[in-house]
């Protein structure tokens, strides 16, 4: 009986892809629901000045993405994904309740449960989405596309929802939505394991090692006891998050060892098939540095030097997840429709594109000074277009990047390098913040985006001078210093997407059959 429910399909997927989209969608109204409240209720409630808040807003930020390495690593070796979801939506359901409590020790209690959470919620989450497909159906690229919606359906409304409450009726409010949605997650999810949707996928990985005892408790259960053992230790880090750059040179080099030792044990083939990967999650990593000045320097682009109508600046940001609910369904069908026609572009030129794209996104916001007032606002237009290019770029590349990893990987070690992609995100927060740095003028020093090789090119396509622009005041200069910046960063990513579509005859020999 229960097989049989597990081979059930809805609208020609496996019926599981719809129980992890709503799972998923609540997961991420949760995650976006919160983060929506969290810079104002640091600055606002617990009083801390701005350069404390967008400290911790970073390290948070960052941080939710390196915990998919060790949740990766428990679901693949000893967990499964069952387990590993439901431990992490407790982890991270705890973390939104008590942050209902408001005072500093249980912010970062919380901050702390929800990075840990996470870890074992995302990236296994996006590893069983892909478990319900074989190798080699057609089917799995739009299938990453659907769950994807459900991702941007949670970030689009939980925003509006939760950020409404917060500040309308008390910060707990907000935060307790957002606890709420994280509990409808789980639900959906052990309804599904109820129902027998996912059939024997997803059990614990280990059965002989998941029972065996040390020191009279079972490695199941010292898994929970190792995660609650990280909460205080992320705790420490998001508070002293100066020293932020000291985890990511050990990630990076724990991660080239382990990646070595993968890569060790691998055969030819599967050689290959990593070191694709590991490319896709550079490229990534650019897309995502760009990617992620939206919450940042976009933000404040927006609220200071565009001639905003009807929406405000923090507003503009649910602009990427509306396109993305209404693009997901189009862009499952043209998938569809290019497998069937045998037409459907290799996955290394998709990425490749999504890089171009996030690439002319920002080329537009940079190219949008040309078109400024006397208090150096531009047109929304630009802001609204440069978006929707950006959305088409996240598009072509993350829910992509989502399948191929799941595609690519050596069964055993799905999971992992699942957490391996999401260190695009842990590495695009950190140097977005970098780059978002970049864009605070400084009196009497020229943007190093127009300077060096970027001399003549970014000048041209901003049309600003910074000797003339100098002297025309404060408004001014601080639009010179965004789009100086963004045409940078758009100019750097435009030439490496272009040629990562050049390279993709010679990356496609290392894939072994994948698309
Ligand atoms: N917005 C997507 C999500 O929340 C992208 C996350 C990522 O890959 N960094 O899943």
């Amino acid at each position: 009986m229960k097989n049989q429910v597990a081979e059930q399909t809805l609208f020609g997927h496996p019926k599981g892809l719809f129980y992890l989209f709503f799972a998923e969608l609540w997961e991420r109204f949760s995650f976006y629901g919160m983060r929506a409240l969290l810079m104002l209720y640091m600055t606002q409630y617990l009083m801390y000045d701005d350069k404390m808040s967008f400290g911790i807003f970073a390290a948070y930020g960052s941080l939710v993405y390196v915990t998919p390495l060790i949740g990766g690593i428990v679901a693949d070796k000893i967990l499964g994904y069952k387990k590993s979801i439901i431990l992490g939506g407790i982890l991270m359901a705890a973390g939104h309740f008590i942050l209902t409590i408001e005072h500093p020790i249980t912010f970062y209690s919380a901050l702390a449960l929800l990075i840990v959470g996470n870890g074992f919620f995302k990236p296994n989450i996006s590893s069983f989405v892909g478990s319900l497909y074989q190798k080699g159906d057609e089917r799995r690229d739009s299938g990453f596309m659907i769950f994807y919606m459900g991702v941007n359906i949670g970030g689009w409304i939980a925003p509006l929802l939760c950020g409404w409450l917060g500040i309308t009726y008390g910060w707990h409010y907000g935060f307790g939505l957002a606890g709420i949605g994280m509990l409808f997650g789980l639900f959906v999810f052990n309804r599904a394991i109820k129902k027998g949707v996912f059939g024997k996928k997803g059990e614990v990985a280990n059965k002989k090692l998941y029972e065996q005892r040390f020191a009279g408790i079972k490695t199941g259960q010292l898994v929970t006891i190792g995660a609650i053992l990280m909460i205080p230790i992320m705790a420490l880090i998001v508070k002293f998050n100066e020293f932020e750059h000291y985890l990511v040179w050990l990630v990076s080099f724990g991660i080239i060892t382990i990646l070595f030792v993968i890569f060790k044990q691998a055969t030819k083939t599967e050689r290959g098939q990593l070191g694709v990967l590991i490319y896709f999650t550079i490229l990534a990593c650019l897309f995502f540095i760009v990617f992620e000045q939206a919450g940042s320097s976009l933000t404040l682009f927006a609220e200071r030097n565009v001639d905003l109508r009807g929406i405000n600046a923090s507003q503009s940001n649910s602009l990427n997840s509306f396109y993305i609910i209404l693009l997901a369904i189009p862009f499952t069908w043209l998938w569809t429709y290019l497998s069937r026609t045998h037409k459907n572009p290799s996955s290394p030129f998709k990425m490749g594109l999504g890089l171009v794209l996030v690439g002319l996104g920002f080329l537009t916001f940079g190219y949008s000074s040309n078109y400024m007032n006397d208090t150096a606002q531009v047109p929304m237009l630009f802001l609204i277009a440069g978006i929707f290019i950006y959305t088409l770029g996240e598009l072509f590349l993350s829910p992509i990047g989502l399948s191929k990893v799941t595609e690519l990987s050596p069964k055993k070690f799905i999971s992992f390098l699942m957490g391996v992609w999401f260190l695009a995100s842990f590495y695009g927060h950190f140097f977005a913040g970098k780059i978002a740095q970049l864009t605070t003028i400084v009196e009497g020093e020229e943007s190093i985006f127009t300077k060096g090789i970027f001399a003549n090119l970014t000048p041209k396509i901003t049309g600003l001078d910074y000797q003339e622009i100098q002297s025309m005041g404060e408004a001014h200069l601080q639009l010179y210093s965004y789009v100086s910046v963004f045409t940078g960063i758009g100019l750097v990513t435009f030439f490496i997407g272009l040629l990562a579509i050049l390279i993709v005859p010679f990356i496609k020999k290392f894939m072994g059959g994948v698309k």
